[in-house]
């Protein structure tokens, strides 16, 4: 058999364990130390527009406390892009709050302006105004930054940028995780770094940052005793896996231009095929880090081919293909949230399937995807 060739792997740049072994040396093997706030002041310099980074222990614990930083608590509403990683929807209610999902657009296949403004309009008319909206730049494409900006003014509700797959992605030239009031990162296993498991909380607001600090180190009021008036958690990241994020960070361009090549890859196979269309930028404007690379198959007619079909042929090659995130509206444990838009999502997901999109993909791992393509078509 084969080596399994996997979706997003782990891709480690050479430097991470120097940082790792200088936490060892230094004996800072805690959820705090230089590790951490270096590697918080590199993801700042690295995004620029002055924004402020708190170093977590999930892009999840970051997206929980973005919502608390907003005031979301029991009985509110968050408007939601269903189309997305059940993460961007599980911490709203974690905070006893309802979400109210979103249809995606067809361009960028994020949450539809139109859709999110009728949302908004109707939530009011029914006597509530959602709190805060979680827009995604899903699998590294980023969403309709200006347009949902623009709506999120209007009605005076902020926005939570959800950028755990966009790491390296631009819109007009600036870095995505610096578009919403605060915006997260996720560092998990297959994202396109790693701290192992972590995240980051960022924003412009210097005292969210400060606020998110308090939170992930169990609020602990200044006394020399332990006092709290808040409620706290412990989502703060271990120097060590810190360690891991600051060498991971010196690659990042280099598995952005990677991953990029593995779309092109894509992009040229699929070329001639009518049947096929790969998920790409609609202009140029947008740059995707394209973290994972995605297809669609054609509407109708398509020779006999679905996209389980072909997702089980990799499979017996022992290779992995996912089906695009299945929408939350759709959802057995959100069935009961209200729900804007068409069918956009719906039909995405039942025509899409994310393809191996690894930086560390050797030639022979591509020729292997290449041949099952060709005996599929
Ligand atoms: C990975 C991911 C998250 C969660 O990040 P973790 O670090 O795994 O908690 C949130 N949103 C999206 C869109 C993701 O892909």
């Amino acid at each position: 058999m084969n080596s399994k060739i996997w979706l997003s792997s782990p891709h480690m740049g050479g430097k991470e364990q120097e940082f790792v072994n200088e936490a060892f040396e230094q004996n800072w093997i805690a959820p705090l130390g230089p590790n951490v706030n270096n590697f918080e002041t590199e993801i700042a310099a690295y995004l620029g527009e002055d924004v402020h980074v708190a170093a977590l222990s999930s892009g999840t614990a970051a997206l929980h406390l973005a919502l608390i930083i907003l005031g979301v608590s029991q009985g509110d509403e968050v408007l939601c892009q269903s189309m997305t990683f059940s993460a961007s929807a599980n911490p709203i209610i974690y905070q006893g709050a309802t979400p109210v999902f979103v249809d995606s657009e067809s361009e960028t296949w994020n949450i539809c302006p139109i859709h999110l403004e009728n949302a908004i309009k109707d939530r009011i008319a029914k006597g509530k105004k959602p709190k805060a909206i979680v827009a995604v730049h899903l699998y590294g494409m980023p969403y309709k930054a200006e347009a949902i900006k623009e709506i999120s003014q209007k009605y005076d509700i902020p926005v939570v940028e959800d950028s755990a797959e966009a790491f390296g992605s631009t819109y007009k030239g600036q870095k995505c995780g610096t578009f919403g009031d605060i915006a997260i990162l996720s560092f998990n296993g297959n994202k396109i770094i790693t701290t192992s498991g972590g995240g980051a909380l960022v924003t412009k607001n210097k005292q969210y940052r400060d606020k998110a600090i308090f939170l992930s180190t169990q609020a602990r009021d200044a006394a020399p005793h332990y006092q709290h008036s808040e409620i706290g958690y412990n989502y703060r990241m271990s120097n060590v896996c810190a360690g891991i994020g600051r060498g991971q960070l010196q690659v990042l361009n280099q598995r952005v231009t990677q991953r990029r090549a593995m779309h092109n890859f894509y992009k040229e196979i699929f070329e001639n095929n009518k049947e096929v269309t790969v998920f790409s930028e609609s202009d140029a404007t947008r740059f995707s880090n394209h973290w994972l690379s995605a297809i669609t198959l054609k509407k109708e007619g398509t020779k006999n081919l679905d996209k389980e079909m072909l997702r089980v042929a990799f499979e017996a090659a022992n290779i992995e293909c996912r089906p695009l995130w299945k929408p939350m509206h759709m959802q057995p444990v959100f069935a009961d949230a209200p729900y804007y838009g068409s069918s956009v999502a719906e039909d995405l997901f039942d025509r899409g399937l994310c393809m191996p999109s690894g930086s560390n993909l050797t030639d022979i791992d591509r020729s292997r995807i290449a041949e099952v393509i060709k005996e599929q078509f």
